[in-house]
């Protein structure tokens, strides 16, 4: 029975200065010819479609149909593919490569994602940044849409590759609140990390079993396990 992390992919392992925001501006603006660059809506911890939906509310006064989340789907991919290879300004955060390789090397973890990105684009971000081959499973924002079911997703894949796993084995990594609440309506525990937006009191509000600051501490993160 192996120990089951489930890891948020932005503010927990990669930072980016808008490699994939502006993708997706780009793609906006190219099927609605809609400048939205000056729209504010919360994104940390939220998932793709919900952010899309804000978006499309507040620009075109209507949410967008399936056909339409497609088709800005496909061009942002194809914009983020771009972006990651003429001007990415995203990195993996200091410390979640060398946390993560560690863990690999561990042998009796088995590590996913649990991630607000449409799968796509979680890959492409994780690929970029040499992040990918650790990870063989996930929850996306691709067939649901709400973090708790995407959790529950990538739960339900760990159970499946291990049956003998259990709850108790599974821990959620992540740098907001979201993750922290998705993880109790799971049943499952979590960890929270300060490399987002979000402080230690915030994540503490939430109930994690613990806060980390970074991934630099290795041994401090193997604690909570
Ligand atoms: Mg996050």
């Amino acid at each position: 029975m192996k120990k089951v992390i489930l890891f948020d992919i932005d503010g927990t392992l990669v930072r980016d200065e808008g490699s994939a925001g502006g993708a997706f501006l780009l793609a906006f603006k190219t099927i609605f010819n809609k400048d939205i660059s000056t729209v504010k809506v919360s994104k940390a911890g939220r998932t793709d479609v919900a952010i899309i939906q804000d978006v499309a509310q507040v620009t075109l006064n209507r949410p967008l149909e399936l056909e339409e989340l497609i088709l800005l789907n496909n061009l942002y991919i194809d914009n983020l593919t771009n972006n990651l290879i003429s001007n990415s300004t995203m990195q993996s955060i200091p410390g979640a490569l060398e946390l993560v390789t560690k863990l690999h090397s561990l042998g009796d973890l088995l590590l996913g994602i649990q991630t607000g990105n449409v799968e796509q684009a979680a890959w492409l971000k994780l690929k970029h940044c040499q992040l990918d081959h650790y990870f063989s499973f996930g929850g996306f924002c691709t067939g649901q849409h709400e973090r708790h079911l995407i959790v529950k997703s990538a739960i339900d894949q760990a159970l499946h590759i291990d049956p003998s796993n259990t709850k108790e084995n599974i821990l959620i990594v992540g740098d907001t609140p979201h993750d922290i609440t998705a993880a109790h309506e799971n049943g499952v525990s979590s960890i929270g990390v300060t490399t987002g937006h979000h402080t230690s009191e915030e994540l503490l509000q939430a109930k994690p079993l613990g806060v980390v600051e970074n991934f630099m501490n290795i041994e401090e993160f193997l604690n909570f396990l």
